[in-house]
């Protein structure tokens, strides 16, 4: 007897069945594993996809990872981690109301950022640099590396062994032709989550760090709109209470409009299954109003923040950092762990150097820096 049958409960399938929308992917058409494995009894296969990525070491890393700013800059802003949560609950919200898969969008979301390397961006691009006769270095990519070769879920097997189908979604993510067709809804859902995610809380960070004040945020439409309805709504701010509420009404606006958008077409088109909707030419997104408010913002943050002075500096240094230590690493490859050793000769030495780095937090970096380079 299951465990269903003796409690009253649903099964994952009924659960689907009953609350998904037809062009939803439902884990009864999952392609599976790689590895077959036997059921769960009441967790279905995505829910044990988000399970083993929240479990795995890279994920609790990305706390010590930075989104846009390090820790020198205090502890207020995001770091990958919570970059992370946010887009999944964002992108869960977008997938409960369009009756999407949650399950999947979720495991999604844990796993989009998952190959961030130290230093964000300017860790991708120094690791890049470091690897241009290996193969150089993307972190959709190196996500990959991680879920399917380095985090090992089971003795006999390595990886986590997760499903076709949030492979695929980060698959499409390091190169957008790699399957020859479009994601599923919930892979381009988890994209929209991750933009109106970041959007919203670069300004809060940029504000709250003083690098960019609100009234010059909203030489932007997007933001000078959220300023005007908060504004309206009445009541006096503070400074943080404007702040806050300027956040909380841009990721609204966003949210509802992607949903709005979204929803209309999802009604006209009418996809009988999950297969039809990404072979059209519907897109999970914003209004294209919106998109270009959107455009207009981050062209602003990237002009404001992601090239002020002090980021540009603070990342030049770390890219010298992972520079050095890759060269260090390269010269006297005795100093790597067991592990990275072995590795080398199944990847290469270059490979297995940019793996080992790439899994690093900023902090660990900069302490192996010190440790390996500066008082060797
Ligand atoms: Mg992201």
């Amino acid at each position: 007897m299951t465990l269903q049958a003796k409690t009253g409960t649903l099964t994952n399938d009924e659960r689907e069945r009953l609350l998904l929308a037809p062009f939803a992917m439902r884990s009864c058409d999952s392609r599976g594993r790689r590895h077959a494995e036997a059921e769960h009894p009441y967790r279905g296969p995505f829910q044990r996809d988000r399970d083993r990525l929240l479990h795995c070491s890279a994920f609790r890393r990305l706390s010590g990872k930075m989104q846009v700013f390090t820790d020198e800059r205090g502890d207020y802003h995001r770091t990958r981690l919570t970059h992370t949560h946010e887009v999944a609950s964002i992108a869960r919200t977008i997938s409960r109301a369009l009756r999407l898969n949650e399950d999947l969008v979720e495991a999604l979301a844990l796993f989009h950022d998952i190959g961030h390397p130290p230093f964000g961006h300017a860790g991708e691009d120094a690791l890049d640099e470091c690897l241009r006769d290996h193969g150089g270095f993307s972190h959709n990519q190196y996500g990959l590396t991680i879920a399917e070769e380095l985090e090992s879920r089971y003795h006999e097997l390595p990886g986590l062994n997760l499903t076709f189908e949030v492979l695929d979604g980060q698959t499409v993510r390091a190169n957008k032709q790699a399957l020859g067709l479009e994601p599923l809804l919930e892979v381009q859902l988890v994209d929209a989550a991750d933009s109106v995610t970041y959007d919203a809380h670069d300004v809060d960070d940029a504000v709250k760090l003083d690098l960019v004040t609100l009234d010059e945020f909203a030489e932007t439409p997007l933001v000078r709109e959220s300023l005007r309805q908060v504004r309206e709504s009445g009541g006096s701010f503070s400074v943080d209470r404007l702040r806050k509420a300027v956040v909380y009404n841009l990721i609204d606006r966003q949210v509802t409009d992607v949903l709005e958008h979204s929803a209309m077409e999802l009604s006209q088109r009418q996809f009988a299954d999950a297969h039809e909707a990404r072979e059209s030419s519907f897109r999970i997104s914003v209004s294209p109003a919106l998109t270009e408010q959107k455009q207009e913002l981050e062209a602003f943050l990237y002009e404001r923040v992601y090239r002020h002075p002090e980021l540009v500096r603070m990342r030049g240094e770390a890219q010298r950092r992972l520079s050095r230590l890759f060269a260090e690493f390269a010269e006297r490859p005795d100093r790597l762990p067991d592990r990275y050793r072995q590795r080398a000769e199944e990847v290469g030495l270059h490979r297995s150097i940019g793996d080992y780095l790439a899994g690093m937090t900023d902090r660990y970096c900069d302490q192996l820096y010190m440790q390996l380079v500066t008082s060797p």
